[in-house]
């Protein structure tokens, strides 16, 4: 925990199965939220065609992640669908510590061991509509091969299976409601006592509130 009054940024950790529409979803809310960082992750997966390095991923090779992975630079890492993914453990920290809102991509099983590192983190959940509407998902955008795509859609079920984890669901049948809702939870958590007290510092102790934010 930083001490009382010092800059801190909230993490979200956005969590849905392959064809959810996260991507869409969390690119609408940093387009409208510029302030939020997208941690950008390392993964081993092969960049489709429209993906850049540095922009959606650092692709790396399998030996590299596991030397980063040894040297303890993950904040969290794990194997999804056959590729292994990891958080940089520096760039988070480093932006949390300058008070700027972050918010990871990643899969539930990131999201848990990033919780035990900082049980403030905000876990949101994201669940399609219906298990037709994602296998139509993954299958319109059409950047997966079909084996890829069969072998997300029997994931998916596992996947869902850990929703009752976190402490925001959103259902996205309609893009604009889930996007308002995805919003309400990015403001209500700015508005927490803590990052409230950390963000209005010297407010707060003018008013005399003096509050053990540990
Ligand atoms: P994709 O290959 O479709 O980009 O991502 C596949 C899955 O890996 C998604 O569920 C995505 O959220 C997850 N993922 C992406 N980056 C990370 C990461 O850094 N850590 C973990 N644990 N999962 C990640």
């Amino acid at each position: 925990m930083p001490p009382p009054h010092a800059p801190s940024g909230s993490l979200f950790m956005v969590v849905a199965p392959s064809g959810a529409g996260k991507s869409t979803l969390v690119n609408a809310l940093l387009a409208q939220e510029p302030a939020i960082k997208l941690s950008i992750s390392f993964t081993t997966r092969a960049p489709r065609p429209a993906e850049q390095h540095g922009r959606e991923y650092y692709f790396t090779s399998a030996d590299d992640f596991q030397e980063r992975n040894s040297r303890g630079e993950f904040l969290e890492s794990a194997e999804v669908h056959g590729n292994y993914y990891g958080t940089s453990r520096l760039l988070i920290t480093e932006q949390m510590q300058a008070g700027t809102d972050v918010l990871l991509e990643i899969d539930w099983q990131g999201a848990q061991q990033v919780k035990k590192q900082f049980p403030h983190a905000v876990g949101i959940f994201i669940l399609p509509p219906s298990i037709a509407a994602l296998e139509e998902r993954l299958k319109k955008r059409g950047q997966d091969e079909p084996q890829v795509i069969t072998r997300r859609i029997l994931a998916a079920g596992g996947e869902i299976a850990h929703a009752p984890e976190f402490e925001y669901v959103i259902i996205n049948q309609e893009f604009a409601v889930a996007l308002s809702e995805l919003t309400a939870i990015v403001n209500a958590t700015r508005c927490r006592f803590a990052q409230q007290a950390a963000r209005n510092a010297s407010l707060f102790a003018q008013l005399g509130i003096h509050a053990n934010l540990s």
